[in-house]
């Protein structure tokens, strides 16, 4: 998924919350930033000025994907985070 298809599909999410306890990272850590709505939210608002906090969330997603059965938008949560992951990988390089 291309970023400009990622964030149109981050920016259906509804914050609901429904995907959090399905996410490995999320459960072991119980912080926001480390489940997938922390990740979609961070994921739409990526720019420049990118912080160490932004980009650990992404990062670390393991694309597992346990989270989209839970969606009950049926949002592409993997695809959005491995967009964003190719972002991040990009800004720390100083490549776009
Ligand atoms: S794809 Fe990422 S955000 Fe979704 S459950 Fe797996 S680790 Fe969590
Ligand atoms: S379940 Fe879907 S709509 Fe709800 S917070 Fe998670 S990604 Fe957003």
């Amino acid at each position: 998924m291309r970023i400009e298809q990622a964030l149109e599909e981050a920016s259906k999410c509804a914050f609901c919350g429904f995907c959090e306890f399905a996410c490995p990272t999320y459960r072991a850590l119980r912080v926001r930033h480390m489940g997938p709505r922390g990740r979609v939210t961070i994921a739409r608002l990526l720019d420049g000025r990118l912080t160490s906090t932004a980009a650990a969330s992404i990062m670390t997603c393991l694309a597992c994907g346990a989270c989209e059965a839970r969606c009950p938008l049926g949002l592409k949560i993997a695809s959005i985070l491995r967009a964003a992951k190719a972002r991040v990988t990009a800004l720390l390089a100083g490549t776009t």
